[in-house]
């Protein structure tokens, strides 16, 4: 396959289908790869379900994956989004953190499907389960059974006039604040790192988020305009924060134009996140 874009060295934001993104893990990889990638990270939405399976279709291309993760967090009202980076897998702790995060998006989804049937939209749970194949059940899984069923034309429809903050069957969920996000990333041993702050403008809450262990922060995405890219490598470097990179690749049909490696770091940053979150577990041993 050939991409009419230059593309990055590696792609640090990937969902697959253990969250809310159409491509398998093997899927996600063998693209990576036929692409000329040399590294993806599998960021998933609360769970690191997709991980085994790409290390292994990984290992047969020779392409680095780093293990992340993505938390949605709530700070005042506003969408904060945490990335984590290669936390330790085995991890008890980590482990039930995103049980629990899972079971209150399952919650979510029984409080929507509720409202949905108020407005005379009758859906039921096993049709949202077949859209979702892995462990983290989410909004998109609903849009696409709406879209499907043809209450709508497309998923984007499917928020704005149904599900979506504003919109009538909207359903609000547990969210962490950013700083518990953070120490999450931080107690598992993983890299933190702000995901795409020019969607919700938040240089105001960096201090404090660094102050809780953040590290990084995402700078090439693809909702970044040229001027957020600007803004945020320069404050990268004012706050001696990782410049991280990623698509947010969710596959064609549920995020449309946006391709993986079109937005994307060079290998080098990748190795940085390796050294960094060595430096995470040695420091951890330490204090323990
Ligand atoms: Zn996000
Ligand atoms: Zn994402």
């Amino acid at each position: 396959m050939v991409s009419p874009y230059t593309l990055y060295e590696a792609d640090l934001h990937c969902h697959t289908t253990a969250s809310d993104g159409l491509l398998t893990p093997t899927e996600l990889v063998r693209l990576v790869a036929e692409l000329g990638l040399k590294g993806v990270a599998i960021t998933d939405h609360d769970t690191i379900q997709g991980w085994d399976e790409a290390e292994d279709v990984g290992s047969n291309y020779q392409i680095q994956i780093l293990k992340g993760i993505e938390l949605n967090t709530n700070w005042h009202g506003e969408e904060v989004h945490i990335l984590g980076y290669e936390l330790d897998g085995s991890s008890s702790y980590l482990k039930g953190k995103l049980g629990g995060l899972r079971e209150a998006r399952e919650q979510r989804m029984f409080n929507i499907l509720d409202r949905l049937a108020t407005l005379g939209i009758d859906i039921s749970e096993d049709e949202v389960r077949q859209f979702a194949q892995g462990e983290s059940i989410g909004r998109p899984h609903i849009a696409q059974v709406l879209l499907n069923r043809g209450f709508v034309r497309s998923i984007k429809e499917g928020f704005e006039r149904y599900i979506g903050r504003g919109a009538p069957a909207y359903v609000p969920r547990y969210k962490l604040t950013p700083e518990e996000g953070i120490e999450l990333v931080r107690k598992a041993q993983g890299v933190a790192v702000l995901a795409h702050p020019g969607i919700g403008r938040l240089e105001e809450g960096i201090p404090a988020w660094i102050e809780a262990g953040l590290q990084g922060i995402e700078v090439q995405h693809s909702e970044h305009k040229p001027e957020d890219v600007l803004r945020y490598s320069t404050l990268a470097e004012q706050y001696n924060l990782l410049a991280t990179g990623g698509s947010d690749f969710h596959g064609e049909a549920r995020k449309p134009g946006v391709e993986v490696g079109r937005w994307g770091v060079s290998l080098n940053v990748v190795e940085q996140i390796f050294s960094l979150a060595k430096q995470n577990r040695l420091s951890m041993i330490r204090e323990s």
